[in-house]
């Protein structure tokens, strides 16, 4: 069986099994000691373990994967113009799109009206964060420490630090030579360190979705059904629609071929609900599947991971609407066009980790005079929206590294049409 194979078996085998175990337990046909047994022991002790090993093991391999492998693909591009080049597309695509999404949002919002008399109770008074403002944001970028920065994980800083520090190298020319190779040495073992751990994904995958579907739960769709299958529906027709009409006419590439090598990275980013910790699946998976060559690639997918979050934009956009229909609040034109704006600006302050794109839907209900208590009239079916904007997230990052890959013609087609 290959590991895409095992790991969409684990993916199935876990949310059966937990929604057995729930079911169980809810029909109590076991009793206490079942329980215990269920819950206690298995659910959220063993196969909690497993899944909590299996993210942290992930993101134990981010920091080295992101410096050793930027470092390395400015190493292997012609010139510090080049760099310039990539950055301007990569960023630019990322913003496009995400535009794109959220405006796809609007629309169908607009159209569907989910929050129409949805007169919902507010429930208990959801608690806020401030998120930072977006000169923080830009200022934030650029390390003072690049060893704090790593310490922190800050993505951002570490790719401004990896790019400087990989031109420099280039810089010194011959006598830089040795540390170069040491580099990729160094770079080959972080890659063979990610292959390893992509073999247990299946155990990882089982236990993460076993544990959420019988004891975190998913929330109640209820009263929100409408909302639910809404943002579903964009999610989809957005990850399909809009990135295969990328992939087909701005990188002249097959789709069905594109979206059939995504499968396992989707059940990655769907189990763990973060495309931080996927970002080194991301980037194995671009390299390896999809043709783009690691020069790209090292830098499209962490910095994708880190500020180009399409599904979370989808979700904000309609979370928006939602929220002042259930209100009764009216939006102006000019509201709309200010949530096109936050909305893009917050999902690129959004850390790629479960949860944290309803802590910057914040963001933009205060922009448009929003009360920021309507999250929680949402929250409780965040869950598995989450985890399916994940995946909308990851599926963005591996298009748009295609697509600046075949214009710099850093694409090696061969591997794209490969059976792998
Ligand atoms: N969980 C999302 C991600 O990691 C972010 C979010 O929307 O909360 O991509």
């Amino acid at each position: 069986m290959t590991l895409t194979t095992r790991i969409v078996l684990a993916m199935i085998g876990g949310i059966l099994g937990g929604a057995l175990i729930k079911l169980t337990h809810d029909s109590g046909l076991l009793g206490n000691t079942g329980d215990i047994i269920l819950y206690d022991l298995l659910a959220n002790g063993i196969f909690d373990i497993v899944g909590q090993i299996f993210i942290a093991s992930l993101r134990l391999a981010i920091v080295p994967l992101v410096f050793f492998s930027l470092v390395c693909g400015v190493l292997s591009i012609s010139s510090s113009s080049q760099i310039g080049t990539i950055t301007v597309k990569t960023l630019s695509l990322y913003l496009i799109t995400t535009a794109i999404a959220i405006s796809l949002a609007l629309f169908f919002a607009l159209l569907i009206e989910p929050g129409l008399g949805a007169n919902l109770a507010l429930p208990q008074a959801f608690v806020a964060t401030d998120p930072p403002s977006l000169k923080q944001v830009i200022v934030s970028i650029f390390p003072t420490n690049p060893i704090a920065a790593m310490a922190e994980g800050n993505m951002l800083q570490i790719i401004v630090f990896s790019l400087l520090f990989g031109i420099a190298l280039k810089g010194i020319g011959d006598s830089g030579k040795p540390l170069q190779q040491s580099f990729q040495r160094l770079n080959d073992v972080v890659l063979k360190l990610v292959t390893m751990l992509i073999e247990l994904a299946p155990y990882g995958v089982f236990s993460l979705l076993l544990t959420l579907f019988a004891v975190k739960g998913i929330g109640v769709i209820g009263d929100l059904s409408k909302y639910f299958f809404l943002l579903l529906f964009v999610l989809i027709f957005h990850g399909l629609v809009t990135y295969g009409l990328f992939i087909t006419l701005i990188a002249k590439l097959n789709p069905f071929t594109f979206f059939s090598k995504l499968r396992s990275l989707s059940v990655f980013a769907f189990s763990t609900s973060s495309s931080s910790a996927t970002m080194p699946v991301t980037l194995r998976t671009v390299t390896t599947k999809l043709g783009v060559k690691p020069s790209i690639g090292s830098f499209t997918v962490p910095l994708g991971a880190t500020v180009n979050m399409d599904g979370t934009a989808i979700m904000q956009g309609i979370a928006t609407v939602f929220i002042a229909q259930a209100y009764n609040i009216d939006l102006t034109t000019i509201d709309y066009l200010m949530v096109i704006l936050t909305a893009t600006l917050a999902s690129i302050g959004t850390a790629g980790v479960p949860g944290v794109g309803l802590i910057m839907l914040a963001m933009v209900l205060e922009q448009v005079g929003l009360p920021v208590e309507g999250i929680a009239l949402i929250i409780g079916v965040d869950r598995l929206l989450d985890m399916t904007r994940t995946v909308v997230n990851v599926c963005g990052d591996s298009m748009v590294s295609c697509v600046v890959a075949k214009s710099e013609g850093e694409f090696d087609k061969e591997i794209f049409d490969s059976k792998i």
